[in-house]
């Protein structure tokens, strides 16, 4: 009989869970970055060998929420952890154990679910720090392993996948076995131009921004193997549009050029990306707003 179910990874922003969930999957569909509230939504990302199909669910990092992007990012969490046979536990091994730790460990007590104890970034540094981290752990709940990884290197991760196999129900697979994720291009597409404005944005900015593709032509790609993409850079105030465009255009242009170079790789086609920017006032407590962007409106697992 095969296996199959959902697994969440769970954590504080910036641990690494969407570089796991890409890593494991082989595929980038979840945008990385260093600044935290990188992912906003939850993103499913899947994969079916002979033993059955593990369906991984990255999330929003744990935060207090402040606006109501910030609550709907915590429900998503919240209802992972309900929702889910399993759950990943990610942990930066390189990170002191603080106040945000204990709100987390909280949680995971409260959800009362099986899970994992992922310590991560072990490439980054001595292999020996991960042990306080387990001891420490392992006297505040029972986790069911604790496995120390680099998801960015890739260190132990099939350990990692083995150890969900092994714990996973029995089950027919939930997807198509070709899947890898919930999410569809332009979807991804929109967040690899975002993921280009957070590289070079800074202060309240990553915050700020968010991406509406408004236009994903794709009448020529069969063809010519070439796609239009029209899309607009959504900021909160004047001034940030003014940091978006850049002296002379310079900064909106360079994010349009990496863009595009991303999601020719991304989409293995020739891409024509338009980029507009525009400003939207408090979009971050816009009920109309998020719903059209489609934050905490994925139906339930
Ligand atoms: P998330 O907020 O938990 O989803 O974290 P991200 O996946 O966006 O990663 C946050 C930052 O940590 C990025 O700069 C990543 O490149 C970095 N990172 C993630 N995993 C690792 C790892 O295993 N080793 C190292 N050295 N850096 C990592
Ligand atoms: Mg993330």
């Amino acid at each position: 009989m095969p296996k199959s179910g959902f697994i969440a990874i769970i954590g504080r922003p910036n641990v690494g869970k969407s570089t796991l969930l890409n890593r494991l999957i082989g595929h980038k569909v979840s945008i990385v970055s260093e600044k935290p509230q990188t992912t906003r939504h939850r993103i499913l990302g899947i994969i079916t060998d002979e033993r059955g199909q593990i369906v991984f669910v990255d999330t929003p990092g744990i935060h207090k929420p402040g606006y109501e992007l910030n609550r709907r990012m915590m429900q998503i969490i919240y209802e992972a952890l309900q929702d889910v046979d399993l759950v990943i536990l990610m942990v930066d091994v390189g990170q002191e154990f603080g106040q945000g730790d204990r709100f987390v460990l909280d949680m995971i007590k409260e959800a009362a679910r099986p899970t994992i104890l992922a310590i991560n970034k072990v490439d980054a540094f001595k292999k020996s720090r991960a042990l306080p981290i387990i001891d420490q752990y392992q006297k505040e709940y029972g986790f069911l392993d604790y496995i120390p990884i680099s998801a960015l290197c890739g260190d132990n991760v099939d350990v990692l996948i083995d150890k969900v196999f092994e714990h996973l129900p029995e089950g027919e697979p939930l997807y198509p076995p070709e899947y890898i994720t919930d999410k569809s291009e332009r979807f991804i597409v929109g967040e690899l131009i975002r993921e280009r404005v957070l590289a070079h944005a800074r202060q309240e900015l990553p915050f700020s921004t968010a991406v509406v593709v408004e236009k994903f032509d794709e009448s020529e790609r069969e063809m010519r193997n070439f796609v239009k993409i029209i899309a607009t850079i959504i900021v909160e105030r004047e001034s940030q549009k003014a940091i978006v465009i850049g002296r002379g255009g310079q900064m909106i242009k360079k994010i349009g050029t990496e863009a595009r170079k991303e999601i020719e790789a991304f989409l293995g086609a020739k891409v024509y990306l338009d980029l507009f920017v525009r400003v939207q006032e408090r979009w971050r407590d816009l009920p109309r707003f998020l719903d059209e962007i489609g934050i905490g409106t994925e139906k339930k697992i």
